[in-house]
Order: C-alpha cells, then sequence, then structure tokens
C-alpha cells in the first residue's frame, strides 16, 4: 500500500465503517479503523451535539495514533419526539441493547401517531483531525418520515423504519446504492472527499 495516506476512522461499529469505506472508495487512502488500534483509548461520547462527539473521536484517536482520524457521530431526530433520539440514538433503549429494541421503542413512542406528523430527520457530523488539531469538519443531513412497522433488510440502526417519501420505501428496503446517494453520512463524506482531495 505505499504511496497511501492512512486515515484511521475513530469506529468500532462494523456497518457503519463499511458504508464509510465505501463512500470514500477511490481516494488515496488506507482506511483502518480501532479494530486496527485495540489499545486505543475508549472514547466517551458525553458532547452536547453531534459535532462535539465527532471533535472528541478525531482528536483523541489522531493524539494516540498519531495518523490523520476521522471522527463521525450521527443519529435519528423525530420531530414528534422534540429531537430524539438524537445523540442518544446508539443507546435510546438502554446501555448494549439491539437496533431491534431501539427500532421497538421509537415504534411504541410514535404509536397513534399518524404519518403526517412522524417526519424525522438523520443527521451526520464529520470531523478530521491529525495529531496537530481539527483540520476539517462537515454535516449533512436526510429528511424522512418513521414508518408503522420495520420493513427491509439491508443498512443497520433505524434504517427499517426510515422512509423516504419520494420512494414510499425504508432505506432498509431501497439498499446500499440508493441510501449512498441520499444519506446524511454521503451528504457529510462528500464535502470530506473534496477537502481531501486538495488537503493530500
Ligand atoms: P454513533 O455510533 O454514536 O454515532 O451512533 C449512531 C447511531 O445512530 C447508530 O447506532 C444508529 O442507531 C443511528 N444511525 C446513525 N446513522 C444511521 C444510519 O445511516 N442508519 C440507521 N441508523 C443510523
Amino acid at each position: 500500500m505505499a504511496g497511501l495516506t492512512e486515515l484511521v476512522v475513530a469506529t468500532r461499529n462494523k456497518k457503519k465503517l463499511r458504508e464509510i469505506k465505501d463512500l470514500l472508495k477511490g481516494l488515496p487512502l488506507k482506511i483502518t479503523s480501532l479494530a486496527d488500534y485495540p489499545y486505543a483509548p475508549r472514547i466517551i461520547e458525553n458532547g452536547r451535539t453531534f459535532q462535539e462527539n465527532a471533535r472528541k473521536k478525531a482528536l483523541k484517536i489522531a493524539a494516540f495514533t498519531g495518523k490523520l482520524t476521522l471522527g463521525e457521530d450521527s443519529g435519528l431526530e423525530v420531530e414528534a419526539l422534540d429531537g430524539r433520539p438524537g445523540i442518544h440514538s446508539s443507546r435510546f433503549s438502554g446501555k448494549n441493547k439491539s437496533d431491534l429494541q431501539n427500532n421497538l421503542k421509537l415504534l411504541r413512542l410514535l404509536a397513534g401517531i399518524p404519518l403526517t406528523k412522524r417526519k424525522a430527520r438523520y443527521r451526520c457530523c464529520v470531523a478530521l483531525a491529525d495529531k496537530k488539531g481539527l483540520v476539517f469538519e462537515a454535516e449533512g443531513s436526510c429528511s424522512g418520515l418513521i414508518g408503522f412497522k420495520m420493513q427491509g433488510d439491508s443498512g443497520f440502526g433505524y434504517d427499517p423504519l426510515f422512509v423516504i417519501p419520494k420512494y414510499k420505501k425504508t432505506f432498509a428496503q431501497l439498499g446500499e446504492r440508493l441510501k449512498h446517494k441520499m444519506s446524511h453520512r454521503s451528504r457529510a463524506l462528500e464535502k470530506l472527499r473534496r477537502f481531501i482531495t486538495s488537503y493530500l
């Protein structure tokens, strides 16, 4: 892999990492993750915003590895729940709970609420840091509706409930290729891609 710059993605979430690798394809990068750095410090996600958490991940891991590092924090904001689960998306139904349990909790909280009032937004913040500090930040979002039942088996997290009105299908039904055309993560990473092209 001579000639490639290493980019450490500060995550242990395999599905998220796969999406990030797909979305950064073609750049002259060797993409690694925390799976390649088993002794990396644990990151406590106690920021008040997605941006703060993304920054924290990037800075902490860049300081540890000395490598160019990408911090990514994302989640779902549901209008009828005043923006919840937001930064707590991965642990909405409790620590170490599954995506299925999070989805079931969301369905329970929205029971009886009509489709027009089930607006939601995925958000993604990315931060790029090297050992000297932050070099770039960006964010992306994607609007949709929370369906009445889980449908589809692609993607992860809340994808089986996240309906794109134009297609009347969930992200989990639409599959990776279509998700990547409009997702919060692809929008944030497209900005990062442009930056990295000029930075390298
Ligand atoms: P993080 O790893 O702390 O950023 O948590 C992100 C959480 O937000 C995930 O565990 C999911 O619950 C949710 N999430 C973020 N992006 C997506 C997505 O693209 N699809 C489905 N759920 C997502």
